[in-house]
């Protein structure tokens, strides 16, 4: 689960690491009121959207005089941004910082995520900060530090491992404490709060030597939401695709890609098998799809919904290996929802286990329009051909 940048620099906040002070207003009308508690010249106006390279976009901006701030906000509000990190539909801004402006001297990276590989926690650094952390990593990899410690029970870091962390920065010995103070609260956040990714980019410093949390990208762990409730309760439902919000109602495990073969799979490694094999006769699957393995009529059903509800969608696979799933009862929700449904696209139905015969019966038995499938391969061919 992502949040937004202002509650990520609350939480950065409350685990002592330094951040401007700003407010965040959901109307232009609450500008007036919140103001007051900020005490600057030069305000900056940011866009919160669950996306960055909101600066190259027109999401962030310098407001100069305080005056200025309402037309400016209004311009922002409403407005659908379109950055390299949402895709060319863009999001829609609802919110907005206001955030008291830094005088920026230098602009440095650093992240902290779990490393799966190793089972420790990364911290990478760069003193290429404010841009595209991809970019440098691909034009200038050397200019880019990783460094890996154990995961211990809540820190802090030994002084030696954080001094290699922050090396790269040369700093001087009063920025080195808050900046260990920095790297010790990121590391209590993934701990304490199971974070699974906090980017600060830029974390700066600014003209009078100070540093600072300029800007903050954190990531949760979905499987560790349910033991923080505190941090469910910031997830914007407006950031999230409406499909996968539906699916999680359903438990399913559905993410929407852009392709235009929709996927109905049960269990995740056959579900990425299916959509190699897509690949490999040249078209893109639209969407990820485990239905789970003891999956009920009406959740295969919801699941035939879903998929059927991208209009990118143009022929559909279904693909089951009946173990504890029965081939059956996934017909038989196939059916329920295409009765609710017009379906307009080609099927092309695998089914292989438990209960394969009674599924294909019912099947053959509906007025649907199904084109059987012997093994993936064929399968996969099959609808590649129908979708031509
Ligand atoms: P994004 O990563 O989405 O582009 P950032 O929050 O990193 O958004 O802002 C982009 C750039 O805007 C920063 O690299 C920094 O140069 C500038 N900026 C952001 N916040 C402030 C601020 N409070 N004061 C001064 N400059 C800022
Ligand atoms: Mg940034």
């Amino acid at each position: 689960m992502n949040i937004h940048e202002h509650q990520a620099k609350e939480i950065l906040k409350e685990f002592g690491a330094p951040v401007s002070n700003g407010v965040v207003i959901f109307s232009i009308d609450e500008i007036k009121k919140k103001i007051t508690q900020l005490n600057s010249k030069e305000y900056v106006l940011k866009a919160q959207i669950h996306a960055g390279g909101r600066g190259k976009a027109g999401g962030v901006k310098l407001i100069k005089k305080v005056e200025d701030l309402e037309q400016e906000a209004k311009k922002m509000m409403g407005k659908t941004l379109v950055t390299h990190q949402t895709g060319p539909e863009g999001k829609e801004v609802k919110r907005l910082y206001i955030e008291e402006a830094s005088e920026i001297s230098k602009e440095f990276y650093l992240s902290c995520l779990i490393d799966r590989e190793t089972s420790k926690i990364a911290f990478i650094t760069s003193t290429e900060g404010g841009m595209d952390i991809e970019k440098v990593a691909s034009e200038t990899p050397n200019k880019i530090q990783t460094h890996k410690v154990e995961l211990k029970d809540e820190g802090p870091l030994k002084k030696d491992e954080i001094e290699k962390i922050i090396s790269i920065f040369q700093l001087n010995d009063e920025q080195k404490k808050v900046a260990s103070n920095i790297v010790n609260s990121l590391y209590k956040i993934i701990i304490k709060k199971d974070a699974s990714l906090i980017e600060i980019n830029p974390l700066i410093i600014t003209k009078s030597n100070k540093l600072i949390c300029l800007d903050a990208k954190m990531n949760f762990d979905d499987n560790a939401i349910f033991r923080r409730p505190e941090i469910l309760k910031l997830r914007d439902l407006n950031e999230e695709d409406p499909a996968e919000i539906e699916a999680s109602k359903h438990e399913l495990a559905y993410i929407k890609l852009n392709g235009s073969i929709g996927c109905m799979v049960n269990g995740a490694g056959l579900a990425m098998a299916t959509m190699d094999i897509i690949k490999l006769y040249g078209k893109e699957p639209a969407n990820f799809l485990d239905v789970g393995g003891g999956a009920t009529k009406e959740k295969v059903s919801a699941a035939f919904k879903l998929i059927l509800s991208d209009k990118n969608v143009k022929g559909i696979l279904i693909n089951i290996f009946g173990g504890i799933m029965r081939c059956d009862v996934l017909a038989q929700g196939v059916l329920d929802a295409a009765k609710e449904i017009n379906l307009s696209v080609p099927l092309v139905v695998r089914l292989a286990g438990t209960n394969f015969k009674e599924g294909k019966e019912i099947l053959d038995k509906s007025n649907l329009k199904i084109l059987s499938a012997s093994d993936l391969n064929d399968a996969a061919k099959k609808i590649v051909e129908a979708i031509k």
